[in-house]
């Protein structure tokens, strides 16, 4: 039987598209004494994009952090398209959120977004001339392939964002994991990442971002996962995103009105 290079790569050719690119199951992490997340189930579906939202200090980094195996959960797992996360890490692409990578590493815009073709290159890899193309490409898909040779400490903060979202790009993933996407960011990044993100979910990719501005979560994302330490509620949009789902995510910490002026859905 022929090996076809999809199946080299751990991807079945017709893979189930019932089966979630991301299950979380039971997960439960701590820093300290308290957990951060508390036996939190999410179920991601294929080809969406999902808002995470909470307050502030609820677990949303540590449930992605948690989720891709960067730190160990005290209990529970991740199933990514229904296999071990290990098997399948690779199809994940991860941008973090900005405020935690050290901008002063002297590095250059082009050699962070070759950075998402190390699997391919391997520890000894050589960058070869289409390696550098498709880096290029990616570049290019968010607006910055003038600033290839840059530092990458000296760019705003939107276009370092732009970058690592080329990085996340150049890996080919199915699933895009984003952490606060849009913090800190002017709002002509905000537009180019939106439009590369709803391409992305185009492609039949999926996406799921933490998301702080609850002003657009409906005109940007399809399903929203409410969080504080818990799952508060999951589930599309329309029916998830209300005002009964914000008050017990947030507690008082939402003024109603705040939650007055959001397009919610009824109920
Ligand atoms: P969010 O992303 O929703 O703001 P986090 O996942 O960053 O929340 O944090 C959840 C909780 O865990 C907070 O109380 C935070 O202070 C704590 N926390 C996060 N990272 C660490 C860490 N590296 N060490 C200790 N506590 C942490
Ligand atoms: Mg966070």
């Amino acid at each position: 039987m022929a090996m076809t290079l999809a199946s080299l790569d751990g991807r079945s050719q017709a893979e189930d598209p019932t089966i979630s690119p991301l299950a979380v199951r039971g997960l439960t992490v701590s820093y300290g004494e308290k957990p951060a997340v508390f036996s939190v189930d999410m179920t991601l579906s294929k080809g969406r994009m999902t808002a995470i939202v909470g307050p502030n200090g609820a677990g949303k980094s540590t449930l992605l952090k948690a989720a891709l195996g960067i730190i160990s959960p005290l209990a529970g797992q991740a199933l990514v398209h229904g296999k071990s996360l290990k098997s399948q890490r690779h199809r994940i692409a991860y941008v973090p959120q900005r405020a935690s990578v050290d901008w002063d590493f002297p590095t250059r815009v082009i050699d962070v977004v070759l950075m998402g073709l190390q699997r391919e290159l391997g520890l000894l890899g050589r960058v070869r001339a289409h390696h550098r193309e498709r880096a290029l490409a990616c570049l290019d898909r968010v607006g910055m392939q003038d600033f290839a040779d840059r530092q990458i400490g000296q760019l705003s903060g939107g276009q370092q964002q732009r970058v690592f979202l080329a990085r996340a790009l150049s890996q080919n993933a199915d699933l895009y994991m984003l952490d606060e996407p849009f913090a800190g960011v002017d709002a002509a990044t905000e537009r180019a990442i939106i439009a590369v993100l709803k391409s992305l979910r185009e492609e039949g990719k999926t996406v799921v971002a933490v998301h702080h501005d609850l002003a657009t979560v409906t005109e940007y994302f399809d399903d929203i996962f409410l969080i504080n330490t818990r799952k508060v509620a999951e589930g599309p949009v329309e029916t998830t995103f209300t005002a009964e789902n914000l008050n017990k995510t947030y507690g008082g910490r939402l003024a109603m009105a705040q939650i007055d002026q959001l397009e919610l859905a009824a109920g």
